[in-house]
């Protein structure tokens, strides 16, 4: 098992296997985002199972597919099998929109997908076309019903939280928790990127979401829907599914962070609130050996950063714009 030096165990992966995205959520990108850089730097499945392979021999056991919009990328279950198939790796989960799952979810619950988190930020489908700027809620809803019936589970709702435009929604999404076997989460919404989107009064912290959602009665450990994320677990009186919130700024998470990111050029970032990170990719194409690559990925885990500055960030975000969109680095 690799720990960092502040003694944190690093079992889990997300790799984003695209920068593109088929929505622009006001959040996330700006409406004229186009993807930079030559396409030819984007990594092969081949290259990518390659380095997947050498994270498991390091004792990886979680993998988590993101982007971008990972179904968007021709072949994908091809990777998921690739990955399913790895030894040593025992959980594959994906974050997605949704708007092309009912396609995909049969293919790759075959391929091997155990887990999927779906964004939706409002069951209203005209805030969800305003706030994904284009996106049509029907096809995730599909997408959705999909996932459940190629028996992806646990399927998790993620919703990100902004005030004065979903924040009147929290009741209504616990509310869908009561009978279907659902885990919505709510996240806070954080500084990233230079949408100019975020503000403090945007943000809704951790407290003023909970009061919002209540009743609620937190849940021990071992019954939280199988993740290995941050979240932490409720559920209404009486309600089949859970609700968790995932609250980066209210409530800093870093001393039991377990994760760090592999961006679609194969840069390995250890933090979510960094964007430099070690070229694993360039390496691997360059002719780098498996232990030369083994030996990069445990110094950048050992450097990893004890924890992020979003809040600190968050107060200087309107005035200096990080220079990395979330969809780079996969969320
Ligand atoms: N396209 C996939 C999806 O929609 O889940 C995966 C990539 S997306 C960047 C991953 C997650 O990051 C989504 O749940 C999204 O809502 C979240 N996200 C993006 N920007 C965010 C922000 N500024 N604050 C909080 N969460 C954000």
């Amino acid at each position: 098992m690799i720990s960092d030096s502040f003694h944190r165990q690093i079992t889990y992966l997300r790799v984003s296997v695209t920068d593109r995205c088929n929505l622009r959520c006001v959040y996330c990108l700006p409406e004229d985002y186009a993807v930079s850089g030559d396409k030819k730097e984007i990594l092969t499945y081949e290259e990518l199972t390659e380095l997947i392979h050498c994270f498991a021999e390091l004792g990886f056991s979680r993998i988590r597919i993101t982007g971008g919009e990972p179904l968007v990328r021709h072949g994908i279950t091809q990777l998921v099998s690739a990955f399913a198939e790895t030894p040593g790796i025992k959980d594959l989960a994906m974050s997605t929109n949704g708007l092309l799952l009912e396609k995909y979810a049969g293919d790759l619950a075959k391929a091997g997908l155990k887990r999927i988190n779906i964004s939706l930020d409002s069951i209203n489908p005209e805030k969800f076309s305003r706030i994904t700027r284009y996106g049509r809620i029907e096809s995730v809803l599909r997408g959705i019903y999909a996932a459940a019936q190629h028996g992806i589970n646990p399927v998790k709702l993620n919703v990100v939280v902004v005030r004065g435009v979903n924040s009147d929604e929290i009741g209504d999404f616990c509310e869908l928790t009561a009978k279907l076997p659902i885990h919505v989460r709510f996240i806070e919404l954080m500084p990233m990127g230079e949408t100019g989107f975020f503000s403090e009064e945007k943000r809704v912290p951790y407290q003023e979401m909970l009061n919002l959602a209540a009743p609620l009665i937190p849940l021990e450990k071992r019954d939280w829907p199988e993740g290995g994320g941050p979240a932490h677990y409720f559920k209404r009186p009486g309600a089949v599914g859970t609700i968790g919130f995932i609250s980066a700024l209210s409530c800093n998470f870093c001393d039991n962070c377990n994760r760090v990111r592999l961006s679609s050029k194969g840069v390995l970032v250890p933090c979510l609130d960094g964007w430099m990170g070690v070229p694993l990719g360039e390496m691997l194409r360059k002719g780098g050996t498996k232990e030369e690559i083994k030996t990069e990925i445990l110094k950048t885990i050992e450097n990893k950063p004890q924890k992020h500055f979003m809040v600190e960030r968050a107060k200087e975000e309107l005035h200096h714009p990080s220079p990395r969109f979330m969809c780079s680095i996969g969320g």
